[in-house]
């Protein structure tokens, strides 16, 4: 059996990466698009990106206007940025939001139509050039192919692919992630740990992905609960960073399970962010498919150092899931109760959101066989 594996084409990671890899951008176009909120203007994060961009004398135009999860009418109001300020390429500045709306915008650039014409098809015509530098350490999008996007009349997160979506350059310099406030460091630090975990124990395992996924689990038991606790804290940021781009490579090339699929119903419905609803399913969905892999959560739980070389592999599973769920606490994570989504409305869902976490094909590459009784099961668990 083989095996493909993709990555960016050029990553520039580590302090000052901003600085030492502007120059790659000058190749990539002669007028970029620049993605990203409010909030990477308030925190002067664009700033910097505008002083490199003037530095090696490259046109720009700023599109703001992703609020919040990216939605069909955000993609469509970035490219007509796009093609209004005559743009030929792209660069996402922020968390997994602005980078996965410049995967939008260039999947439309390149491929026409409209984002939601997309749905379970593969988008497979070049785009445009795209650089991403991620503002948190959690999404990966800097290294998937992957963008998730709400279609706002069907009320679901769709998971659209395209090799092509990959970013050509990833800048990933943790001085942007400094200004990630405590709540968010533990969103995106904890669906890192997702991605890696799932990809790890997915059927689509490969050995490049999983030396990727082994490290960013270590790392993110190591440092995350440093840079949720002390986000000035230069190594665990760095650390994280590095962290969030393994895990990225790893579920890219090996894909997600469970969490996530369950996941995105409950976003799409109850405006829950993304890392935290992950968070949220850890302990019902890892219990519930434990013992389809003993041996690959075993793995995780003896690279993290809770278990060693000579317990069973069962022992050592249940102690990685253990320590996932200490971090959660230690991440102060909210229930869907805490969150403030009452029982009666949640319970009211679970049909409709149970056959969208089946349609979207990643509970089915968990090892153990999950079908739409398992889901509908896990979600009631969760009250
Ligand atoms: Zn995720």
């Amino acid at each position: 059996m083989s095996h493909s594996f993709i990555m960016p084409k050029q990553v520039v990671s580590g302090v000052n990466a901003l600085e030492d890899g502007k120059e790659l951008i000058r190749s990539l176009g002669h007028k970029a698009l620049v993605v990203t909120d409010e909030f990477m203007i308030k925190f002067g994060n664009l700033k910097l990106v505008e002083d490199a961009l003037k530095s090696i004398g490259t046109d720009y135009a700023v599109f703001a206007g992703i609020t919040g999860e990216p939605t069909d009418k955000m993609i469509e109001a970035g490219f007509e940025t796009y093609t209004s300020e005559k743009c030929d390429f792209l660069i996402a500045l922020g968390g997994g939001s602005p980078i996965d709306s410049m995967k939008a915008i260039g999947a439309i650039a390149g491929n026409g139509g409209k984002i939601t014409d997309y749905l379970g098809k593969v988008i497979d015509k070049p785009c445009p050039n795209m650089v991403a530098i991620p503002t948190t350490a959690g999404t990966g999008s800097e290294a998937t192919q992957f963008t998730i996007i709400t279609d706002t009349e069907r009320n679901i997160k769709m998971l659209l692919k395209g090799a092509v979506l990959m970013p050509t350059l990833a800048l990933i310099d943790p001085r942007f992630t400094m200004t990630a406030p405590p709540k968010i460091t533990a969103a995106t630090g904890l669906d890192a740990l997702c991605h890696a975990a799932e990809a790890y124990t997915s059927r689509k395992n490969q050995p490049l992905s999983d030396i990727f996924a082994l490290s960013a689990v270590e790392r993110i038991f190591k440092y995350l609960p440093i840079a949720y606790k002390d986000g000035n804290n230069v190594e665990a940021r760095e650390q994280m960073s590095l962290a969030a781009l393994e895990a990225g490579i790893a579920f890219n090339n090996s894909s997600v399970t469970i969490i996530h699929g369950m996941s995105r119903p409950i976003g799409a419905l109850f405006h829950v962010a993304h890392g935290i609803s992950n968070a949220m399913l850890i302990k019902e969905c890892f219990s519930y498919v434990l013992d389809g892999a003993y041996d690959r959560f075993g793995a995780l739980g003896r690279k993290i150092g809770v278990a060693t070389k000579e317990d069973s592999d069962e022992k050592a599973a249940k102690a990685f899931l253990d320590a996932a769920i200490g971090l959660v606490k230690t991440c102060e994570i909210p229930s869907l109760e805490e969150y403030g989504i009452p029982k009666a409305e949640f319970e009211k869902v679970i049909d409709k959101m149970s056959e969208d976490a089946v349609f979207s094909g990643s509970p089915a590459n968990t090892m153990k066989e999950i079908k739409l009784e398992d889901v509908k099961k896990i979600y009631h668990s969760l009250y």
